[in-house]
């Protein structure tokens, strides 16, 4: 039995945006709830897989009670999911909580921006963090019971933040992919993304803001994934993340109208609209 711990569920600004006072704001101020940090989760099965590092990581760890962390899988190069990786330099202690903890991270990603902050993190004999392989398009890595493979999305501009990754992992018995941010997902292989347990994919507007606007921003719709890749892939279970208050959306209008579009579709997923401290078991 494994279990998916979200941690964070916002966009990069999480919501409330500072400064915002949109009916998405409004509604996450008034009911703590709908307060979110930066997408990122664990999934706990004996080790604890961290998947990215956010701006908010030591307040997220610290509300979940969880303090041991055995790997890190960094999806891309956007500061709301590496900067917290500062938060496993530990220093003035003599019993430090993480130590050469595996880090999984692009080769170009950590090239073009994540290593000119934090190259102190893996440089040396006992470091906070260490990189034993670096992650590529089609990497297939192991950690604990999983098989951990990568699949590549469009997001970000590569010569900017390296490579943007999605991820399936498998463990002989279930299935979980992860996408990460991304507008599209580059070639998509059916035998590989198909009939997962629990699909996880950022969904940082509920309707679809139109092709152009989606592919500028490198972020895509629930609208659109559901049509474009929910209904090819068949998962059991989805858990929608990286949610932006951008619409003026609130969750109540989130809930129901995913409700409406998945509603004529008889072999539809169930759809979680995840919060954070959201918890599932697979
Ligand atoms: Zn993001
Ligand atoms: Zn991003």
């Amino acid at each position: 039995m494994a279990e998916l711990i979200f941690l964070g569920t916002g966009s990069a600004w999480g919501v409330p945006e500072l400064g915002c006072n949109c009916p998405a704001c409004f509604e996450a101020r008034r009911i703590p709830k709908w307060q979110r940090t930066r997408t990122s989760f664990i999934i706990r099965s004996g080790l604890n897989i961290l998947i990215d590092a956010t701006t908010d990581l030591r307040s997220q760890l610290l509300r979940e009670r969880i303090s041991k962390i055995d790997a890190v899988i960094i999806t891309h190069a956007h500061p709301d999911h590496f900067l917290g990786l500062e938060e496993f330099r530990a220093r003035n202690r003599s019993e430090r909580a993480f130590r050469n903890v595996p880090l999984f991270v692009g080769e170009d990603a950590w090239r073009v921006r994540i290593s000119a902050l934090f190259s102190y993190l893996v440089e040396g004999e006992d470091t906070p963090l260490e990189i034993k392989e670096f992650l590529y398009s089609d990497s297939h890595f192991s950690l604990g019971e999983w098989t951990i493979q990568t699949f590549p999305t469009r997001h970000s501009l590569p010569e900017k933040i390296g490579s943007t990754f999605g991820f399936v992992f498998t463990n002989g018995e279930k299935k979980i992919v992860y996408t990460a941010d991304y507008f599209e997902i580059i070639d998509p292989d059916d035998e590989l993304l198909g009939g997962a347990d629990i699909f996880i994919t950022e969904s940082t507007w509920l309707l679809s803001q139109g092709e152009e606007k989606e592919q500028e921003a490198g972020h895509i719709s629930f609208e659109r994934l559901y049509h474009q890749y929910l209904r090819r892939f068949r998962p059991r279970d989805v858990v929608l993340v990286h949610i932006s208050p951008e619409e003026g959306k609130t969750s109540r209008q989130w809930l129901k109208t995913i409700r409406s579009i998945t509603k004529p579709d008889k072999g539809a997923p169930r759809v979680h609209l995840a919060f954070d401290g959201f918890r599932i078991k697979i």
